[in-house]
């Protein structure tokens, strides 16, 4: 199994499928995974119990990130975004709200038009400080993979008992709308257990959660590396059109990976 954990708070730039060529910036420990989900595709891998990190500081993120934006402005390297993303949820960070701050801050001096995005699993948005951080960036990007209960437990594993999808969606309505929703469409086993998102019935729950949240665009993709879980498969893409197509039918904006 190969699976991606990053050894530094700024990694890339990567060229993304969805976002260009991005400059990530991890605010997890390095090496390891530090995540509210275990998905069961995450390609940082399942967590390993018991490992834990250091979380990088407000300052050393703000000393690297401004160091990498210098050289590549000087250098004259692309960039099309910054993203949050790394090993695991950037939200958890206590200073989450202040880096977002400083990144806009280094992003208006050295790359003005370059856009800052964050990759979400949503399950932080109890926390204000979270909120308003998340209001301040370009891309505030949510993952929710299913409307149907068991099946989000399912495949995202979530560590929060109390964890919803109701919940989730209700947090998502606090963007009025400014935010993307993404949703990872998968099928397989999970032990002795049928896991398959795309089916008639998970659609059309998805769909209604997605009517509820009201995303100003929808971002759907599937499975593109190895996963821990390897009994897992990926969605041809012709299948996830015609998911998309139920969806820009009610008049949602969908882009698929
Ligand atoms: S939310 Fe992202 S980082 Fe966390 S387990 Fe899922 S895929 Fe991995």
């Amino acid at each position: 199994m190969s699976t991606v954990l990053y050894d530094s708070v700024i990694f890339g730039p990567v060229k993304s499928r969805r976002l260009g060529v991005s400059l990530g910036v991890n605010l997890l420990p390095v090496n390891v995974k530090l995540c509210s989900f275990d998905c069961i595709y995450c390609e940082c891998g399942l967590a390993q119990k018991g490992v834990t990190g250091k979380q990088p500081t407000r300052d050393e993120v703000r000393g690297a990130l401004e160091d990498r934006l210098m050289r590549m402005h000087q250098n004259g390297d692309p960039l099309d975004v910054i993203t949050f993303a790394g090993n695991g949820e950037p939200t958890l960070h206590h200073e989450f709200k202040q880096i977002i701050e400083d990144t806009i801050r280094l992003r208006n001096e050295y790359f003005p038009n370059v856009k800052i995005s964050v990759l979400s699993n949503a399950t932080m948005l109890h926390r204000q400080d979270v909120v308003e951080a998340l209001k301040m960036v370009d891309n505030n990007i949510l993952k929710l993979d299913s409307g149907i209960e068991e099946t989000a437990h399912l495949i995202d594993s979530p560590h929060q008992p109390h964890y919803s999808v109701a919940s989730t969606v209700e947090g998502m309505k606090q963007f009025h709308g400014d935010f993307i929703m993404q949703t990872m469409f998968l099928r397989g086993t999970v032990g002795d257990r049928v896991v398959d998102n795309t089916t008639d019935e998970e659609v059309s729950a998805w769909i209604e959660v997605v009517k509820q949240a009201a995303p100003k665009k929808v971002m759907i993709y599937s499975i593109d590396r190895e996963t821990p879980i390897q009994t897992l498969e990926k969605v041809a893409k012709e299948e996830m059109q015609l998911i998309a197509d139920r969806l820009r039918s009610l008049g949602f904006s969908v882009d698929v990976a």
